[in-house]
C-alpha cells in the first residue's frame, strides 16, 4: 500500500474513531479544513498577479462556422492522451478530457428564457476550467489532484486511490472514473479501446479519475495544447498566460465580451467563452 492510501486511511480510521460521520467528514474536505489547498494569485484577486496564469478563450462562433471543429479537437486530445473509446453503448463508462456542451447546460445560469435560438445547437467545448480556487483539489485527500505554480490543475494517476471525492467536488462534470481498465489488449497486442496509441504518454488504470490536463506535457516543449492545434486555421480555442497583458488571450479578454462558466460559485474558471 503506498503512503497516500494509508494516510487516506488513517483520515478515514479518524473520523470513524472521532465519531465524525462520513458526510461531515466529506463537507469538511470540501471546505479544506483537513487539506487546504496552495494559495496562488491569479485571475479574480484584488492583488496584483504574479507568476504565469495559463487558460483558454473559447470563441464559440468559430465552431458554429464549421461544424467538424468540435470533433477534431475532441480527436486530437483523445488521440494525444490515450483517452478510450468504449463505444455508444457504453455511455456510463465514457472517459472525456473535452467535449461539447449545449448552451443551457454549460451555462445554466444565464437566462434560457425565449433565448437566441441561433445559441440553442451551437456546440460548446467543454473541459476541466483549471480553476483558479479549484474545489477538486480542496477535495482530494491524497493530494492526487493539485494545482502548479502556472495555475494548471493536475492529476498524479499514482497517488489516486479512487475515492470520488474530485468529482463529486468538481461543479463543471469535469473528471471521469476508470470504471474498467482503459489499458486492455487484444490477443494480437493491440489496444482494445485505443484506436491510435501515443506511446509518450501513459495509459491509465481501473479505480483511477482522470481529466484534461492542459496538455502539460506539450507545453513543456513549448508547442501549444492538442485542441489549440486542432482548430488551426482559426482561433476557435486560444491559450496563453493570463498574467501577461501582451499575451493573446489578454489581448482578446481586453477587445471581446467574455463569459465563464457557472462563475457565481467562486472558483474562477479559466477558460472565458466568447458567444
Ligand atoms: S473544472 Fe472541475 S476538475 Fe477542473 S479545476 Fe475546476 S473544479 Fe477542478
Ligand atoms: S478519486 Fe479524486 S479525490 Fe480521490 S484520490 Fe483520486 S483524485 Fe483524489
Amino acid at each position: 500500500m503506498d503512503n497516500s492510501r494509508r494516510k487516506f486511511l488513517k483520515l478515514a480510521g479518524v473520523s470513524a474513531i472521532a465519531g465524525i460521520a462520513a458526510p461531515a467528514a466529506f463537507n469538511s474536505l470540501l471546505k479544506g479544513e483537513a487539506f487546504a489547498s496552495g494559495g496562488g494569485s491569479g485571475h479574480g484577486e484584488d492583488k496584483a498577479p504574479t507568476g504565469k496564469r495559463y487558460g483558454f478563450v473559447v470563441d464559440v462562433q468559430k465552431f458554429a462556422a464549421d461544424k467538424d471543429l468540435a470533433q477534431r479537437c475532441i480527436n486530437a486530445c483523445h488521440t494525444t492522451h490515450n483517452v478510450p473509446d468504449f463505444g455508444k453503448d457504453n455511455k456510463k463508462d465514457e472517459i472525456k478530457w473535452i467535449w461539447t456542451e449545449t448552451f443551457g447546460h454549460a451555462f445554466p445560469d444565464h437566462s434560457q428564457y425565449k433565448k437566441n435560438t441561433q445559441l440553442v445547437d451551437l456546440p460548446i467545448m467543454t473541459f476541466c476550467n483549471h480553476c483558479d480556487n479549484p474545489p477538486c483539489v480542496r477535495a482530494c485527500p491524497t493530494k492526487a489532484t493539485f494545482k502548479n505554480a502556472d495555475g494548471m490543475v493536475l492529476m498524479d494517476f499514482h497517488r489516486c486511490i479512487g475515492c470520488r471525492f474530485c468529482m463529486a467536488a468538481c461543479p463543471y462534470g469535469a473528471r471521469s472514473f476508470n470504471w474498467r481498465n482503459p489499458a486492455v489488449k487484444n490477443e494480437d497486442g493491440s489496444y482494445k479501446y485505443i484506436r491510435r496509441p501515443n506511446l509518450d504518454f501513459p495509459t491509465r488504470m481501473r479505480g483511477v479519475v482522470e481529466k484534461c490536463n492542459m496538455c502539460a506535457e506539450r507545453l513543456a516543449e513549448g508547442k501549444q495544447p492538442a485542441c489549440v492545434d486542432a482548430c488551426r486555421p482559426t482561433d476557435g480555442i486560444i491559450f496563453g498566460d493570463l498574467n501577461d497583458p501582451n499575451s493573446e488571450v489578454s489581448k482578446v479578454l481586453r477587445e471581446k465580451f467574455t463569459i465563464q462558466r457557472k462563475p457565481a460559485l467562486g472558483t474562477k474558471p479559466s477558460i472565458f467563452y466568447i458567444i
